[in-house]
């Protein structure tokens, strides 16, 4: 892709854009003494889309991406300076294209996302940047494949594919207000150095991970803090084969997958298993995990350090605490690295997310909530948008047989709302099914289902809940999702 084919299609906030911000981002001072200030109302300028996705995360590319492909003018409004969110930064592998066939013997094989989401994968492959779909040899009952990328490449491919699909890609651009049409959303107010401007859409997709969309449209939320925060790093400079050598020898890691690294097939890419004695027991005090991922040799792609804030993950003052907290636990957990485990004496901290990253944020109440009967039972809906087949509970939770549960069309609407679709980890209210329906890969198809629709309900002119559930499916399946129970 050359320099003027990426212009053409994404303009990047801020290339060539305002030369100064404008008079009105000045204010006057007004009363010091008072404890508030008036902050005078200013004139945006108005930009219009056919559907706005908020957050540039696991479901938000997706989204954008199904969006645009259906014909749709679609901006994307990403925080951060790339694409790809969470998967990025938080996770271990992509769970879980593929139904847990391993743990049910006389389970056929099946891939069961497809569509956007498993075309990523294939790009990643292409390009040497994933372990493919490789298949667990130990920790089976968990996840049937291990499917790891290289998280910086992900960023890139992802960004490609957006740019390609014509997308408006606002990075570096906070969303922070929307305006309101009674039930409807009209617009969204963004924040960039570009200035404040007004984003006005007929649909809107909240992939905020936050649900600051839906917040600020109104909807009804919780914050349920049901899980710990985390930062993982990136470990480089390690011995990988002299660490999975070393845990074989003593006791052996519970969970094993063999794939591609640095571009060789049959290589180490998932284990887990501490080294027991000291090093457990101060890893313990940290909340570090030590289930590892890598698709590079000498490269432990995600090093995991735990901690449950106290307060709330959407106060920023509790996660600034959170953030400074996980930060000593990740130089500690390098340090633990370097002193005990072999071949990594040098190890040194590669990678880190720029922000904490959350398991849950705000529960947005949707017309339906996914049970964990839906999920254990593998139910199917009349108005699914995916199949799904993993659990991060597994073994104590699985899904029946080795099979999928569908997530309902409804499942994506945000109640009270008329044109804002919710997809991602803000979705499912119980616990239980939120460790199924909240894994980067079900995030994926949720983004498709929600794009899909914001599309043809922007082209029809309809709300939410006037959409066809027939003219979806038929989209759904045209694009190459996959439905089967
Ligand atoms: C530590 C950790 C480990 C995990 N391990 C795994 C694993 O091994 N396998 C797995 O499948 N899943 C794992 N998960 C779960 C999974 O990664 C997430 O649930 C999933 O990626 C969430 O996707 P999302 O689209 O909801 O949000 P995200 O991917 O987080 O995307 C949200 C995006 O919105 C942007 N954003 C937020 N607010 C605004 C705003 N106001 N304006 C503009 N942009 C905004 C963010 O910057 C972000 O890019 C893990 C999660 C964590 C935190």
């Amino acid at each position: 892709m050359n320099r003027r084919e990426f212009s053409k299609n994404s303009v990047l906030l801020g290339v060539g854009a305002l030369t100064g911000f404008p008079k009105s981002s000045q204010a006057r001072v007004q009363n010091e003494s008072g404890d508030y200030y008036d902050e005078p109302a200013k004139r945006l300028p108005i930009r219009k889309f056919d559907v706005v996705v908020a957050g540039a995360g696991t479901g938000g590319v997706v989204a954008a991406l199904a969006a645009a492909r259906q014909g749709a003018k679609t901006m994307l409004i990403e925080r951060k300076g790339y694409a790809g969110g969470t998967v990025t930064e938080g996770g271990t592998a992509l769970h879980s294209f593929y139904n847990l066939w391993k743990a049910f013997p006389g389970a056929k094989k099946r891939q069961v996302v497809r569509g956007i989401a498993s075309e990523i994968v294939d790009r990643m492959i292409a390009i040497g940047a994933c372990s493919g779909h490789a298949e667990m040899v130990r920790g089976y009952d968990y996840d049937s494949v291990c499917t790891a990328i290289d998280t910086e490449m992900y960023k890139l491919v992802t960004m490609q594919m957006l740019d390609e699909a014509g997308v408006f890609i606002a990075v570096n651009t906070l969303l922070t207000g929307a305006i309101m049409d009674g039930k409807r959303i009209r617009g969204a107010i963004v924040e960039s150095r570009s200035g404040r401007e007004a984003i006005y859409a007929g649909a809107f997709v909240d992939c905020s991970a936050y649900g600051d969309l839906a917040a600020f449209a109104g909807a009804d939320y919780k914050v349920p803090n049901d899980y710990a925060c985390c930062n993982s790093i990136g470990l480089a400079n390690v011995d990988l084969d002299g660490y999975v050598a070393h845990l074989e020898e003593h006791g052996g890691s519970n969970q094993l997958a063999y794939g591609i690294r640095s571009g060789e097939p049959g290589k180490v890419v998932r284990f887990n298993g501490g080294l027991g004695g000291e090093f457990s027991a101060e890893a313990r005090k940290i909340g570090m995990s030590s289930m590892i991922t890598t698709v590079q040799d000498n490269y432990l792609m995600f090093v995991k350090c735990n901690f449950k804030v106290p307060g709330s993950v959407i106060n920023r003052d509790d996660m600034a605490k959170a953030e400074l907290e996980v930060r000593k636990r990740q130089a500690k957990a390098a340090e633990l690295f370097r002193k005990y485990v072999p071949g990594c004496k040098k190890a040194f901290i590669a990678r880190t997310s720029p922000t904490l990253n959350i398991r849950r944020g705000r529960l947005i109440t949707c017309d339906y909530d996914v049970t964990h009967e839906d999920v254990i039972e593998g139910r199917h809906f009349d108005d699914d948008i995916m199949a799904y087949g993993f659990h991060d509970s597994a073994p104590r939770y699985q899904i029946k047989n080795g099979g999928t549960y569908g997530i309902p069309y409804r499942a994506l609407l945000a109640a009270g709302t008329e044109n804002l679709f919710c997809a991602g980890m803000m979705i499912t209210s119980d616990h239980r099914p939120h460790m199924s329906t909240r894994n980067t890969v079900a995030c994926m198809g949720q983004g498709q289902g929600a794009g899909t629709a914001a599309a043809l309900c922007a082209k029809k002119n309809c709300g939410s809940r006037d959409l066809r559930y027939n003219d979806l499916r038929e989209a759904l399946v045209k694009a190459g999702v996959y439905f089967e129970s």
